[in-house]
């Protein structure tokens, strides 16, 4: 009765221990010192002329004769027999029975192994044709233009070169299910190009041999196994390992597989890339048993070892055109960031074609919080959340064509986003770059159904896997997937990131640099205002009071025209003096420390409107609008910017009646302050001049006099507290100052 079971019983199959190998050659287990047999495979009188009973416990010269076994031992003694199976010599068996090809290995548990295989005069004869069609095949093989014309050519030589029906080039997916990419077939056989194969086809064991062996063959499907005599090796009890053995009895899963696919002979060889398993040559005889002489399959085996080396090239070859296409992307987006001089403009700036160079349809840059798109990608909201998902992952690039797999909320941007490409600028970040691919609904042509579970039969009473005897094609269309990235793709992001960091960390490092420049600098010009204003006043009091004394005692002795120079005089030292006192304070607001504690303002603002007295006297009115915020700052220069703001409204205001009121946005972050007047206003060019030392709109005595500093101290101020200060005004109907007391966030 068939039951089900999960595929992946099968992975633990452990083929390499099966005890048994196949009809077509002998195995010998050896005791390494004496070269003692200790266990034969139960057909050895066919290929060796003495059954297992009389191999037993004898030296190996009892089926070579002494010569050939001293030859042997010097073998033995050349090779590194660990790595593989290594051809050792020919040899003809003293029995008489015929002639031998000599195989030896060593076991990964220490154990010798010695497998005969009977030598083919006419493969031998014909050798010198074969390895003459390999190296023309090696040279047709290096002129395909791509790697998918080296595949079709490479099905083509091994075809010729082993004459089996069928010839499959396999390659493996990250997910160890495959696709057929390339086949060479007789006529009238149904091809299976373009087929994939779930992961169950090719168990983790399989895997783990091909990894192993280069070559493996199966001349007969329909074999009948043969045990090695005793089973298991006498010394420890178990059964060798002959994970690396040329004759090892393969997985009954896998010649009822072969069955229901109406194959009956095969020779697989190992396709790797930088050592990982990358693919197979599969090759199949439909018709009848095929059994490949050592002479063949030693070159096809040297064909799969060259095919693997070139295949690596072909395949980097394959996308060098496009390589080369990023790297100018690369150098070009790079080359305007450093021109700019501005990372983050150049990047969100740069030709579409700099950051889509990548083929993907849709990029967004995240930069500082604000988002940049272009072409097809998710909304905004998406992918701001998705790149906060990214900022709390290990690792600053991320690549997957199955994004909703490693990110659910992703199924609902599918159609637009299945596969993701991000890099990020820092840890903890979602500052960064990321390209979307769409989903691309491929119909994948499985040979068979990879859900639908194995059966088991267990009509033997043994519960086993049963290969599936359907292989209809059917077609499963691919959800939630896109293209995947390309290896030449993800280096690409990843040197542009750092090429993009690179940028951002020299940048930051220059405004830092200039910064720390210019505050030296600010310091040093406040430093020299101060000495030299402060130096200036003691001559201009010497001035000043010489003056008053001459006027005084010499006044009279003048004439009308000296006094008054003399009264100009002392008009002019007074001016002098009070400039020298604007300069004094201005340096000052620059030199000193801040002294920063919470300051409820609400109470500073009431304090200062009790100092003016034209609220007092005048029809002024000055109101506050709702309640200001306590926040961190120093107490006296706040309140002299509180002082010279409404001073100023006060002053510049020719109403009947003037009205000042100061307010606060707190919603802003740092909050706002303002101070609003009704008066005169200010034409909008004059906006930056009111800010600069010692500039007055109006002539000197007008609206009160003044020095033309107050501004220009109040903004020093305000930026010693990392704010900034600007206004609105209408001339003839007021002005509004804003200010704030903390830096932008
Ligand atoms: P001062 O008041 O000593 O002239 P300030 O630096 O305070 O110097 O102001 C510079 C100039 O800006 C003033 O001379 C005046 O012309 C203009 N100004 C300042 N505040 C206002 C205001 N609230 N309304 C109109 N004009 C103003």
């Amino acid at each position: 009765m068939p039951a089900t079971t999960d595929s992946s019983n099968c992975d633990r199959e452990q083929i390499q221990f099966s005890g048994a190998i196949q009809p077509h050659g002998a195995l010998l287990v050896l005791g390494e010192t004496e070269l003692r047999i200790q266990q034969a495979s139960a057909n050895s009188e066919a290929f060796l002329g003495l059954p297992p009973d009389a191999l037993l416990g004898q030296g190996v010269a009892r089926v070579l004769g002494k010569s050939a076994s001293a030859e042997l031992r010097e073998r033995l003694a050349a090779h590194s027999l660990s790595a593989g199976l290594v051809h050792l010599m020919t040899v003809q068996p003293l029995a008489g029975t015929p002639a031998c090809h000599l195989f030896g290995h060593r076991t990964a548990d220490g154990h010798l192994l010695l497998e005969f295989d009977r030598l083919d005069e006419a493969a031998r004869i014909s050798a010198p044709d074969v390895y003459q069609s390999v190296h023309a095949a090696l040279h047709r093989l290096q002129s395909a233009e791509t790697l998918q014309a080296f595949f079709d050519h490479a099905v083509v030589e091994v075809r010729a070169i082993t004459g089996f029906e069928r010839v499959m080039a396999y390659r493996f997916a990250a997910d160890g299910s495959g696709e057929v990419i390339a086949e060479s077939l007789a006529a009238g056989l149904e091809p299976y190009l373009g087929l994939h194969y779930p992961a169950v086809d090719i168990p983790e064991p399989a895997r783990r041999v091909c990894r192993l062996s280069w070559l493996r063959h199966l001349p007969d499907a329909g074999y009948h196994s043969v045990p090695l005599i005793p089973e298991c090796h006498p010394e420890t009890g178990a059964p060798v390992d002959l994970s690396r053995s040329f004759l090892r009895s393969v997985s009954r899963m896998y010649t009822g597989y072969l069955k229901n696919m109406g194959v009956k002979a095969t020779l697989v060889t190992t396709l790797l890339k930088d050592g990982q398993l990358w693919g197979l040559i599969s090759c199949m005889h439909h018709s009848a048993p095929r059994y490949l002489p050592f002479e063949t399959r030693a070159a096809v085996e040297c064909l799969a070892h060259m095919v693997s080396l070139l295949m690596g090239r072909k395949d980097a070859e394959d996308h060098y055109a496009y390589r080369l296409k990023l790297g100018e992307a690369r150098e070009q987006l790079l080359d305007a960031m450093f021109q700019a001089n501005a990372p983050h403009p150049a990047l969100r700036a740069a030709e579409p074609n700099a950051l889509s160079a990548l083929d993907a349809e849709g990029v967004a840059l995240l930069d500082k919080g604000e988002l940049h798109r272009l072409g097809q990608t998710p909304a905004e909201a998406d992918i701001l959340a998705l790149a906060e998902w990214l900022a709390r992952r290990d690792g600053l690039w991320f690549a997957s064509h199955e994004l909703a797999e490693a990110y659910p909320p992703a199924a609902s941007f599918q159609p637009l986003a299945s596969g993701l490409l991000a890099v990020r600028w820092a840890p903890g970040s979602p500052d960064g770059l990321l390209w979307f691919r769409p989903e691309w609904r491929q119909v994948v042509h499985w040979a068979g159904d990879p859900n639908k579970p194995m059966e088991i039969d267990d009509s033997s009473g043994e519960a086993r896997l049963m290969p599936r005897t359907s292989f209809e094609l059917w077609k499963e269309t691919v959800a939630g997937q896109s293209r995947p990235w390309l290896e030449c793709e993800i280096e690409h992001a990843i040197e542009l990131r750092h090429g993009i960091v690179d940028l951002i960390l020299r940048h930051t490092e220059q405004l830092r640099r200039i910064n720390r420049e210019l505050a030296e600098s600010n310091l040093e010009l406040d430093t020299f205002a101060y000495a030299a204003s402060h130096d200036l006043k003691e001559p201009l009091r010497g001035i000043h009071t010489s003056i008053e004394f001459l006027q005084e005692e010499d006044g009279p002795l003048l004439s009308s025209s000296g006094q008054g120079r003399l009264a100009t005089v002392l008009r002019l030292t007074r001016r002098m003096d009070e400039l020298i006192e604007t300069l004094l304070q201005y340096s000052r607001v620059g030199r000193i420390d801040l002294r920063l504690e919470a300051v409820d303002l609400n109470e500073l603002v009431v304090q200062t409107l009790e100092l003016f007295e034209p609220l007092r006297k005048e029809r002024a009115t000055a109101r506050m609008l709702g309640r200001l915020p306590v926040v961190e700052c120093d107490r006296v220069r706040v309140g002299e910017i509180f002082t010279n703001l409404i001073s100023n409204a006060l002053k510049y205001n020719d109403r009947e009646e003037k009205r000042v009121d100061i307010g606060c946005d707190a919603s802003a972050d740092p909050p706002v302050f303002f101070v609003r007047d009704n008066g005169i206003g200010i034409a909008v060019r004059q906006y930056a001049r009111i800010f600069q030392i010692f500039r007055r709109l109006h002539p000197r005595d007008a609206y009160g006099g003044g020095t033309g500093a107050g501004l220009t101290i109040t903004k020093k101020a305000i930026e010693r507290h990392g704010g900034q200060i600007w206004l609105e005004s209408v001339p003839g109907r007021g002005s509004t100052f804003f200010f704030t007391l903390a830096p932008p966030r």
